[in-house]
């Protein structure tokens, strides 16, 4: 009886999101947060939803969980719930119902739903009574750490350029290897990926990402090259941290430490060192303990050979991954 009556509440003291200008956000987070605090006082102990909100819609006559599609995208921090076939004007009759003060804005379209998020949740959907009901949970309670990987360049942005061979693609490369090595791994470590196709997110993008995600570490991947461009004989794995964070102790500095270690084993190159990194923006304005590795150099020809064969590219993506276990070790 209990649970038919906060089940009841739950529609009643539900707030209506709808689009909503800029204009009415604060009234309406507002509004939000005072339903927020009262689902609190309701709340089930049982329920294992953090941003304490579930969104609820009805579906349409004969849709079920199989037609709904659901892509988050993390990096930009919004979900788009595909209801192919669905129009606006159903949306408008039939509005999403919930609260929080997690989102930012919702946008309605022909067969879409587009919820802006404040930060990066992981959405889980359930058909319930004919309800599709989504929960957003923070990547902090499903894993125990959190890792952001961050392939260098992308898109237009084609990073060093040698022999034909773009620096942007070896570093995607090596980063969905490292997808695979984190894919399904027991230990619990979530890993959000800043690009995982040939495309540009902005720096502040990348830069911002693991304080979205309450990260625990930042890793970075790109390829080194001359001073000049010219070929030459330089070569080896440099890693970078931010030098100007922590005075006796850098978490950063011991991060690449272990970085250079691994992957220089794994790769086959020489350990060139640790340098500071604060230069870079993506160092420099990331929240999280954050390294960014130069793993050898295109201008060396024999270090291009290994770059850009996938069998290199896998070893190197194995130091990585060995780099996250050995930093989890350490209570980094
Ligand atoms: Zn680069």
């Amino acid at each position: 009886m209990a649970s038919i009556f906060l089940f009841a509440t739950y529609f009643v003291a539900a707030a209506v999101l709808s689009q909503f200008s800029a204009v009415h956000k604060r009234e309406a987070k507002r509004e939000q947060m005072e339903m927020l605090q009262m689902f609190a006082f309701y709340k089930d102990e049982t329920e294992k939803f953090t941003f304490r909100q579930q969104l609820r819609m009805e579906l349409p006559d004969g849709m079920g969980e199989e037609d709904v599609v659901i892509e988050d995208d993390y990096v930009e921090q919004v979900a788009r719930i595909r209801l192919p076939g669905v129009g606006k004007d159903y949306f408008e009759s039939h509005p999403l119902l919930g609260r929080s003060y997690n989102i930012d804005q919702i946008y309605m379209e022909n067969g879409m739903i587009e919820i802006a998020l404040d930060g990066v949740y992981e959405v889980e959907s359930s058909v319930k009574d004919g309800y599709l009901c989504l929960d957003f949970l923070m990547p902090r309670q499903l894993y125990d750490k959190v890792v952001i990987v961050d392939a260098g360049h992308g898109g237009s942005a084609i990073g060093n350029l040698k022999r034909g061979i773009a620096e942007k693609d070896i570093n995607l490369a090596i980063a969905l290897q490292l997808k695979e090595l984190l894919q399904g791994n027991d230990k619990r470590i979530g890993v959000y990926f800043t690009r995982t196709t040939d495309e540009d997110p902005s720096f502040s993008r990348r830069a911002q990402l693991g304080e979205k995600a309450g990260a625990d570490y930042f890793i970075s991947i790109h390829c080194n090259s001359s001073s000049d461009g010219q070929m030459s004989e330089e070569s080896g794995t440099e890693v970078m941290y931010d030098e100007t964070k922590g005075q006796d102790k850098n978490p950063g500095r011991r991060l690449a430490q272990i970085c250079l270690e691994e992957v220089a084993g794994a790769f086959g190159s020489k350990p060139k060192g640790v340098f500071p990194g604060s230069g870079s923006y993506v160092i420099r304005e990331n929240q999280v303990t954050a390294v960014s590795i130069e793993l050898g150099y295109m201008t060396n020809q024999e270090e291009l050979g290994k770059l850009k064969d996938p069998k290199y590219q896998k070893l190197a993506a194995e130091g990585i991954y060995r780099a996250i276990l050995r930093a989890i070790e350490e209570g980094l």
